[in-house]
């Protein structure tokens, strides 16, 4: 009787949701209460903040830390806790979480300057940007800015665009020439859209819901719970099919920014003004998934741009120090050729790769932001590389597409030229789709004849309020553009500058064309130019070594996105010893490649969501509860 109504109980539905519970349960306890080893302190523990100081200007003294050289005595001076190949966002963030914690750390860079993608040059007295152009929620008290200021000593600080934060110039070069303009704030963007599109209002409010719905706290949460829980927990709950219900993120993961408004919306503008953003990754509405569009719209316009004040090489400078006081090291010049291995168990790196010149550091962990496609495929021997989870996603994420830089430097102030605090998108057509297609589809003869149909315009001078102290009547614009690699591969491998007359003028041809256009959209700018440089997919591939010059290391396709992928580009490589940060982890943008390092330091530190815990108490300990859900999105 008794054994008849338990089995009564057991059945079905009942007897599957008891084993879930107690599964849960256990996997709960495991995984979110599993506590750190306690040798390494929090480095959150007290606030880090120390009041501001000057911009330091004088460029020797910056380069001291910017560019101190690798040597032998500098890189062996100590025993290293941990090595951090690559200097980007990714790699400093990472090593300065694990200094803070008490780990020495030596961070090891091929270029001659500290930054990867956050670092500036200088050429004829104009300073350059690279791969900072905006980035979002850096005024507003967030987490983002709290993990910002406390592995920065809190001294980079931002400005914000103009309200008018991005401006928009549709079929560019024909008489039908249409501009618009976003609006930052709350529901600013939307609100505008439905004024200008009254009889589209339906389709505008659904459509935002849905970017709220992507961009939340919880979806956040659950894109980077991916990356910390196991893969064997993550494979149960995707047995379950629980993501996609418990999570909005991977609800909207698979609708791409095409396909969701052409179902919301019908008028051509509007479609256009409803994607625009997307082209900044690269890859065609098609193909990107929701969730990244969301991410960068409301990060970026619905709570305004901002850019940092000095420059982005603010952000390699002010963060090298904090890994140096804690007997770290951030060493330039320092070509890892190797990843160095012994019973499958990484235990430090190879510096050069000449016999004379090579270099052994050993370390019992080692850290890679040179993105996943170099370290797996070119830093370790395939027969250790094979043994990561992530190995098959190396055949199937390709490169991200190349990029094309067209810097000018411009004789007048900002004011002058009528250069302004915003992003400008000059398009050819209207049709995003079609646009980067066409660009994906060109051969080089095609892009040396014809108008290029997509630009994104930034000057850094107008966006950087000590701009005009540092560079007195003077201004820059940068154009970028994508770019195929296979445009340049042919001078793949060639030291810059010394890649011959061919490529400079094939490069420089496509410049002329994107000057021209620029011109012909701001004639004021035609007479002030007086320093012109374009940088290809393969300057990307030698300063930010990313395999085929991708602009952001793996194409952010929407596969990527997608739960396996998610859960597979994780900080832990599955190989003893070796972890991952950067892009790849997460994605790319400033922002999320900060929380990249954050992830990677909770997983070395053994803290996972201990480490999140640690933040957040420290965030409300300087600002209070967040008034705003979204100040808690990541
Ligand atoms: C042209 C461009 C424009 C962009 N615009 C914006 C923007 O406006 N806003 C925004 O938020 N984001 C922007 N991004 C994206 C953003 O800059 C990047 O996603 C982010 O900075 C990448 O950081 P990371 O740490 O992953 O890698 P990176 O910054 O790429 O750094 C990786 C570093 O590793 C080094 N390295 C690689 N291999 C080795 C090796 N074997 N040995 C030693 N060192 C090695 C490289 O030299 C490089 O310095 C842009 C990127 C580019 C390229």
């Amino acid at each position: 009787m008794l054994f008849d109504t338990l089995g009564k109980l057991l059945e079905g539905r009942i007897q599957i949701g008891i084993i879930l519970a107690v599964f849960f349960a256990y996997c709960f306890k495991k995984i979110f209460f599993k506590n750190g080893t306690g040798k390494w302190k929090s480095p959150f523990a007290e606030d880090s903040r120390t009041p501001l100081t000057p911009l330091v200007t004088d460029h020797a003294k910056r380069d001291e830390t910017m560019k101190r050289a690798f040597t032998k005595k500098l890189a062996n001076e100590k025993k290293w806790d941990a090595i951090v190949i690559g200097s980007g966002i990714g790699g400093l963030s990472t090593a300065a979480l694990l200094s803070k914690a008490g780990l020495k750390v030596l961070v090891l860079e091929k270029h001659y300057k500290c930054g990867g993608a956050c670092h500036t040059f200088r050429e004829y007295g104009y300073e350059f940007d690279v791969g900072i152009h905006y980035v979002g929620n850096f005024i507003r008290p967030t987490l983002t800015r709290t993990l910002l200021e406390q592995i920065s000593d809190g001294q980079i600080k931002f400005a914000k665009f103009d309200t008018n934060v991005e401006r928009l110039i549709m079929d560019a070069m024909s008489p039908s020439q249409r501009e618009y303009t976003i609006t930052s704030g709350p529901d600013a963007f939307e609100n505008q859209l439905i004024k200008q599109f009254p009889e589209e209002a339906q389709g505008i409010k659904e459509y935002f819901r849905l970017l709220k719905r992507a961009y939340s706290p919880q979806g956040s949460m659950s894109f980077f719970s991916f990356k910390l829980l196991p893969l064997w927990f993550i494979n149960v709950l995707r047995f379950f099919g629980l993501p996609r219900l418990l999570s909005d993120f991977f609800a909207l993961s698979k609708c791409s920014v095409k396909e969701t408004v052409e179902s919301h919306v019908k008028n051509k503008d509007l479609r256009y003004l409803l994607s625009y953003s997307s082209n900044g990754f690269l890859v065609p509405p098609s193909r990107i998934s929701l969730p990244m569009m969301a991410l960068l719209h409301i990060h970026c316009c619905e709570y305004g741009s901002c850019y940092p004040i000095g420059g982005a090489s603010e952000m390699p400078y002010r963060i090298v120090p904090v890994i140096e006081r804690s007997g770290g090291r951030v060493l330039m010049k320092a070509n890892v050729s190797q990843i160095l291995t012994e019973g499958g168990k990484v235990v430090g790196v190879r510096v050069g790769n000449k016999e004379n010149s090579m270099v052994d550091i050993h370390a019992p962990i080692v850290i890679s932001d040179a993105g996943m496609h170099n370290t797996l495929l070119d830093l370790l021997p395939e027969r250790v590389a094979e043994k990561s989870p992530a190995w098959p996603l190396m055949k199937t994420i390709r490169p991200s597409c190349g990029n094309l830089s067209v810097f000018l430097g411009l004789r007048g102030t900002p004011e002058e030229l009528g250069l302004t605090a915003q992003n400008i998108w000059a398009h050819a057509g209207s049709d995003l789709e079609e646009m980067v297609n066409q660009i994906f589809e060109s051969t080089l003869p095609d892009a040396l004849e014809k108008p290029y149909p997509a630009l994104f315009l930034s000057s850094s001078a107008a966006k950087d309020p000590s701009w005009k102290d540092r560079y007195p009547d003077r201004s820059t614009l940068s154009v970028l553009t994508c770019a195929p690699y296979s445009w340049f591969s042919q001078w793949s491998g060639l030291p810059t500058k010394k890649r011959g007359d061919d490529y400079n003028t094939t490069k420089n041809t496509i410049g002329q064309h994107i000057v021209d256009e620029v011109t012909t959209l701001f004639p004021k700018l035609k007479n002030a130019i007086d320093y012109v440089s374009v940088g290809s997919a393969v300057t990307i591939e030698h300063f930010l070594v990313t395999k085929q010059g991708g602009t952001y290391n793996m194409e952010h396709d929407i596969t990527r996105f997608g739960e396996e992928q998610t859960a597979l580009l994780r900080p832990e490589s599955g190989i003893e010893g070796l972890y991952f940060t950067g892009q790849d982890v997460t994605s790319c943008g400033f922002a999320s490649c900060l929380y990249s390092g954050f992830l990677c330091a909770s997983v070395v530190l053994k803290k996972r969501y201990l480490l999140l815990w640690e933040l957040f108490n420290l965030h409300r300990k300087l600002y209070g509860m967040p008034k705003d859900r979204n100040d808690l999105c990541f």
